[in-house]
């Protein structure tokens, strides 16, 4: 099957996982967040106290990683991206607020960039995939056939958010979703911006349904001029 890439990028809590998810299932496509591998190498490297810097040389980081990942399953279903590692999924794990804090500074190394992107880009090969994270249409997929960036204002992101994760204070969500803002939009690498050619949706004032009603037409849209050619 020949391969039939969706991007969606944009900030935390501005619906990617959630308009993914439901355009997913409408459309038949599987769901890549992107997200959860940079969340499964910060889960990994916390719970057995690495850090970045106790790497000799990017090099040796870069094998780490390699073969870290080469241990991993990465299933991608329409409802979303599972993690599995050594026989258990990771999806709790991988929301958990030690991770949250610490994904912003792992995600911003450009070996572990290099590296998450090298696996993404071989785990979508064959597939109808709608992929979901920061740099996905500017980056990783940049002949992607339809790019989308949502936003929405931040409060509003950090309500949603809220509402996701349960035993957290408001502020320490704002707080966080604040931070990895400022962190991924100012990362030398891959920072967080939109593809000149993604198509902008502010999800502010609008429901999912909407959203997604929205990129249904996008995706028929693009589909047809995968046929027929762009007029
Ligand atoms: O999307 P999610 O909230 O799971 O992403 C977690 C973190 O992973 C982001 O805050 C960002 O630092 C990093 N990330 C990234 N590039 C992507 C996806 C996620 O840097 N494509």
């Amino acid at each position: 099957m020949e391969t039939f890439v969706i991007t969606i990028d944009g900030p935390a809590g501005a619906g990617k996982t959630t308009v993914a998810r439901a355009l997913a299932q409408r459309i038949n496509f599987v769901l890549l967040e992107s997200g959860a591998l940079y969340r499964f190498i910060t889960w990994l490297l916390w719970k057995r106290g690495i850090e970045i810097q106790d790497f000799a040389s990017k090099e040796e980081l870069r094998n780490y990683l390699k073969s870290l990942l080469s241990k991993l399953e990465v299933r991608l279903t329409s409802f979303g991206t599972k993690v599995i590692f050594e026989g258990k999924e990771l999806s709790e794990e991988l929301r958990r607020k030690e991770v949250e804090d610490r994904v912003s500074h792992v995600s911003a190394e450009i070996t572990v960039r290099d590296v998450v992107n090298e696996y993404l880009r071989v785990l979508v090969e064959g597939k109808k995939v709608i992929t979901e994270g920061r740099d996905m249409g500017t980056v990783v997929f940049p002949s992607a056939k339809l790019k989308i960036f949502l936003t929405a204002d931040l409060e509003v992101r950090a309500k949603r958010r809220f509402q996701d994760t349960k035993d957290r204070d408001f502020k320490g969500v704002l707080k966080n979703i604040h931070q990895r803002d400022v962190l991924d939009s100012q990362r030398q690498y891959a920072p967080l911006r939109k593809a000149e050619d993604a198509i902008e949706i502010d999800t502010t004032n609008h429901s999912v349904e909407e959203v997604v009603e929205q990129i249904v037409c996008l995706v028929e849209r693009a589909m047809r001029w995968e046929e027929e050619g762009k007029p």
